[in-house]
C-alpha cells in the first residue's frame, strides 16, 4: 500500500521538495506498514512558503469578497466530486474506518468552504453618526494565518481554518501533524485547481519545531492552533510575545449527564458516538458519562450489549465500524489509561485491552462503570475508545462534578424535562453543549472551548471575528476646532 504524494511540502501553487529536512515516515495504522516517506521543511522551505502567503494576501484582500467566494465553493464541489478517493486517503493517513471518512471527514470540510464562501460577502462594516462628522468601520483580513493541525481529523482541521481565513481575505501556512500530513497537501492542490491564486495556502510539513519556528516569525499575524493542552499553552505563550491573534482549539474531558427520565436508547447511542467514533479519537468526545442511579443497570446492561456488537477490522472495508488507532504511541498511551483504570479500581464492564487485528493498533471498545472522580481515567483526556460511566443522584451534585476539571471544551445532557435541559446547560462550563444528541459539529455552529479547553471559536459566524480585525474611520465633515 503506497499513498507517496508528489512532494512533503506545497508552497506557492505548486509542491515543493527539500529532502534536506530530516525525514517523516508516514505510517498506515491498520498494519504499520510504511506508506510515504516525507521530509520537515527546512528553514529556506518556510522562509518560501512565509514570503509567497506575504505577497499573496495584499492582492487577494482586495481582491472582491464574491470573487474570493467563487473559488472556495468550486474547491467544495471538487472535494464532493472526489470523495471515494480522500475518504480513501484520510483512512489510510488516519485509520479511521471508511464509513466515517466518507460521511464525516472531507464532508465536512467541504460544508466549511461552501459556508464560508457564503458568509464572506456579507461580511460589512457600520456607521456610526456623529451628528455633522460619522464613523465607519471596515472588518479587514489580519494578513498571514498559521493554522497548525492536530491528527484525529487532518483534513477536517485543515479545511475549519482555511475556509474562513481565505474567504475573508487572508493567507495561511498550515503545519498538519506530523503524524497524518497527507491530507493538507490535497487540500493545497485543490485549492489551486479551483483557481486560488499560489502562495494563498501553504502547506509544510514538520514536527512541533515547525510549528514553533512559524508563529514566531514577524511575518505572522495570527496562529490558529488544534492540539492538546500542554501544546497549545506553549504555542499561545509564544504567539503572545508578538502579540498576535490566536485561536486555541485544545482537548476536554467533557461530561455527557444522562437523567433517569432520559431516553436509555438515545443515551446509550449518544454516549457510544461520543466515545468510539474515530476509535474515541475526538477531542471533544464525553469521556465523563455520569448517569442517575435510578437507571444505571439498565443503561450499562444496554452499552454493553450494544458495544459487543461493534464491528473491529480493516477500515478501508465499509462494514467496519472501528479502526485502529492513529499511532503505536497513542496505542500505548492507552492503554496505559486502561492498566491505570483497573489498577484504581474501576470496573471493567467490558473490552480492556488491545484488539489481536493484523499488526494494527487496535484496541477493543473499552467501558469502565463505577467510576469515581478522582481516579486518572476521569480526569485526564485518553483519547481512546475508553469511556468512564459514573453514577450521580441529584441535579446540583451532577452540576458541581461536571464543573469539577479544568477543561471545558464541551458538555451534554439527556433528560425528557426540557426546563431542566436548559437550566443545567446554563450551569455547564463548556463551550460547546448538546441536548438529548452528543457530537454533532455543523459548520453553522460555533465551535469551541473555555478554560483550559480553548480562546476563541471555529465555524459559524463566530470565527469572522478571529479571522478580521476591525479599523475604525473618524470622518471630519467641518471645520477642525482646535483651542490654539
Ligand atoms: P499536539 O498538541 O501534540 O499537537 C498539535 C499540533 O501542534 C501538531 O501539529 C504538533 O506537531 C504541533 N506542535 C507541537 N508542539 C508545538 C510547538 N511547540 N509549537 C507549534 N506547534 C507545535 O496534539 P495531537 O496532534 O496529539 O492531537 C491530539 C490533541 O488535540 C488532543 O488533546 C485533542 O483534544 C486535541 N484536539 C482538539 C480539538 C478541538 O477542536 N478542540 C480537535 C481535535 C483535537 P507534531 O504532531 O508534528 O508534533
Amino acid at each position: 500500500m503506497k499513498a507517496q504524494p508528489e512532494a512533503s511540502h506545497f508552497i506557492d501553487g505548486v509542491y515543493v521538495e527539500d529532502d534536506a529536512g530530516p525525514a517523516i515516515e508516514v505510517i498506515y495504522p491498520a498494519t504499520g506498514e510504511v506508506i510515504a516517506v516525507l521530509h520537515e521543511a527546512t528553514a529556506a522551505v518556510l522562509d518560501r512558503a512565509l514570503a509567497s502567503a506575504k505577497r499573496a494576501q495584499t492582492e487577494w484582500a482586495a481582491t472582491k469578497p464574491v470573487e474570493r467566494a467563487r473559488i472556495l465553493r468550486r474547491a467544495a464541489d471538487i472535494i464532493r466530486d472526489r470523495g471515494e478517493e480522500l475518504a480513501r486517503l484520510e483512512t489510510l493517513d488516519t485509520g479511521k474506518p471508511i464509513q466515517e471518512t466518507v460521511v464525516a471527514d472531507w464532508p465536512s470540510g467541504a460544508d466549511c468552504l461552501e459556508w464560508f464562501a457564503g458568509l464572506a460577502p456579507t461580511v460589512t462594516g457600520e456607521t456610526i453618526p456623529l451628528g455633522r462628522d460619522f464613523i465607519y468601520t471596515i472588518r479587514e483580513p489580519l494578513g498571514v494565518c498559521v493554522g497548525i493541525g492536530a491528527w484525529n481529523y487532518p483534513s477536517q482541521i485543515a479545511c475549519w481554518k482555511a475556509a474562513p481565513a481565505l474567504s475573508l481575505g487572508n493567507a495561511m501556512v498550515f503545519k498538519p501533524s506530523e503524524v497524518t500530513p497527507l491530507g493538507a497537501l490535497k487540500l493545497a492542490s485543490i485549492l489551486v485547481e479551483a483557481g486560488l491564486p499560489p502562495g494563498l495556502f501553504n502547506v509544510v510539513q514538520g514536527r512541533g519545531s515547525v510549528g514553533a519556528a512559524l508563529v514566531t516569525d514577524p511575518r505572522v499575524a495570527k496562529v490558529s492552533l488544534t492540539g492538546s493542552v500542554p501544546t497549545g499553552r506553549r504555542v499561545y505563550a509564544a504567539a503572545a510575545d508578538g502579540v498576535r491573534h490566536v485561536t486555541m482549539e485544545l482537548g476536554g474531558k467533557s461530561p455527557l449527564i444522562v437523567f433517569d427520565d432520559a431516553s436509555i436508547e438515545d443515551a446509550v447511542g449518544a454516549a457510544m458516538l461520543g466515545n468510539f467514533y474515530s476509535a474515541g479519537q475526538v477531542c471533544s468526545n464525553g469521556t465523563r458519562v455520569f448517569v442517575q442511579k435510578g437507571i444505571k443497570d439498565r443503561f450499562l446492561t444496554r452499552l454493553a450489549e450494544r458495544t459487543a456488537g461493534i464491528t473491529l477490522g480493516d477500515p478501508l472495508d465499509g462494514a467496519t465500524q472501528m479502526g485502529p488507532l492513529v499511532s503505536v504511541a497513542q496505542l500505548d498511551k492507552v492503554l496505559g489509561y486502561i492498566d491505570k483504570a483497573k489498577a484504581e479500581g474501576a470496573r471493567l464492564l467490558c473490552g480492556g485491552g488491545r484488539a489481536a487485528i493484523n499488526t494494527g493498533y487496535f484496541v477493543q471498545p473499552t467501558v469502565f462503570a463505577d467510576v469515581t472522580d478522582d481516579m486518572t481515567i476521569a480526569k485526564e483526556e485518553v483519547f481512546g475508545p475508553v469511556m468512564a460511566v459514573l453514577d450521580f443522584e441529584a441535579e446540583e451534585e451532577v452540576i458541581a462534578r461536571a464543573n469539577a476539571t479544568e477543561f471545558g471544551l464541551a458538555a451534554g445532557i439527556f433528560t425528557s424535562d426540557l426546563a431542566r435541559a436548559h437550566r443545567v446547560i446554563a450551569r455547564l462550563e463548556a463551550g460547546t453543549c448538546w441536548i438529548n444528541v452528543y457530537n454533532l459539529t455543523p459548520v453553522e455552529g460555533p465551535f469551541g472551548g473555555s478554560k483550559m479547553s480553548g480562546v476563541g471559536r471555529e465555524n459559524g459566524r463566530a470565527a469572522v471575528e478571529h479571522y478580521t480585525q476591525v479599523k475604525s474611520v473618524y470622518v471630519g465633515m467641518g471645520p477642525v476646532e482646535a483651542p490654539y
